[in-house]
């Protein structure tokens, strides 16, 4: 090949490379509408090649996804529901920026992948779509992860009390729920529950409710009820038509609903429950020993394991090996050792979770 035809494929090829990289992906109101030049007939065969794009169009702004003050200055669009159509939530700009960011970071971009996760965060809340606890406290792992322990505490204190309040999903779905209850031109609710509710919620499970408390038949629905366990939930029902879910057959609705506000909750619901609580310890053991486990690493690179999962193990069954590391971090100011009460929790919590499983391979 010549020399100019040498050149020409290089070129071509480079071209053809950066091309792929420089597509520019649109959004409108918070949802994909196309990419340009297309990826493929189909946005979501094409998916990947669009969590990787550089540049975006939101609501007829342009932002460059590997510049940090472009990403800073990325408008929170209204955004629309997402469809059932197949690209679905994949579609959603918020879940695209966590893609892009996710992928920035394994390419070694920590700044302006910690960035983009962070202005996404910022607008999940906004974004229709059901986020978990875990997907926000992603960012202060990341934040964990690069050494900044100071910001990833206040991110991660910031998102705790967010859920304690306006991410509270059951208070959201209440809302949600009401509206619904509108819609149907119905006044009337069932407090629907799972069995691991608290001894709070347990006064209010089963029950029919009146919304607007002007049907004395039933007791008023309680305003402003969100409890933090997986509790109640708040569903529309329609007289003569909706069958109390919970009401004893030889029970009337009416009856039911106005028996004594006392929590009645037997043993195995008490026990379901409790194991609830303890997953919550056991979660925050986790996060803590991730970031011991991160500040150890690079304090003494060379007495820790390789891996998180190997220190968690070691930890857990208190090995010699744990015991050496345990004494280092002291030196330095840190008390890694799990206190006896957190233990007695994590070993319950274990041993049901064990049951759990064995039940689960008998059934
Ligand atoms: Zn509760």
């Amino acid at each position: 090949m010549s020399l100019f035809g040498k050149l020409k494929n290089a070129l071509f090829s480079k071209e053809a490379v950066s091309e792929r990289k420089e597509i520019t992906v649109y959004f409108e109101n918070g949802l994909l509408t196309r990419a340009v030049p297309p990826p493929g007939t189909d946005l979501y065969e094409c998916r990947e090649i669009i969590y990787n794009a550089r540049y975006i169009v939101s609501d007829g702004r342009k932002y460059d996804l590997e510049n940090v003050r472009s990403i800073e200055s990325i408008r929170s669009p209204e955004f629309d529901y997402f469809d059932n159509s197949e690209i679905g939530v994949t579609g959603n700009l918020v879940y695209i920026l966590r893609m892009k960011a996710s992928r920035l970071k394994k390419d070694g971009k920590v700044d302006v992948a910690i960035a983009l996760l962070k202005r996404a965060t910022e607008m999940m809340p906004n974004s229709k779509v059901g986020w978990t606890k875990k997907d926000y406290l992603r960012f202060p792992d990341w934040l964990c992860e690069t050494g900044e322990f100071e910001a990833a505490k206040t991110a991660r204190n910031c998102i705790e009390k967010s859920f304690e309040t306006t991410l509270n999903a059951n208070r959201q779905l209440q809302l949600h729920q009401l509206e619904n209850a509108e819609k149907l031109n119905t006044d009337l609710v069932e407090a629907n529950y799972f069995c691991g509710c608290c001894g709070e919620c347990a006064k209010y499970r089963g029950r029919w409710f009146s919304i607007s408390g002007k049907d004395g038949r039933f007791p008023k629905m309680p305003v402003d009820y969100g409890c933090n366990c997986q509790g109640i939930s708040l569903h529309p029902v329609i007289e003569n038509i909706s069958k109390p879910l919970y009401c004893p057959e030889n029970k009337d609705i009416v009856e039911y609903s106005n028996r004594p506000f006392i929590d009645d909750r037997d043993e195995k619901e008490k026990e379901i429950h409790q194991h609830y609580l303890d997953r919550g310890v056991f979660e925050s053991v986790k996060y803590q020993d991730k970031e011991d486990y991160e500040k150890l690493i690079r304090l003494i690179p060379d007495e820790m394991p390789k891996s998180f999962s190997a220190y968690r193990r070691m930890k857990m069954s208190e090995t010699d090996k744990f015991l050496c590391i345990s004494e280092e971090a002291s030196k330095l100011g840190m008390n890694i050792r799990l206190p006896e009460k957190e233990k007695l929790i994590i070993d319950r919590y274990n041993k049901y979770e064990k049951a759990l499983k064995e039940n689960n391979k008998t059934q």
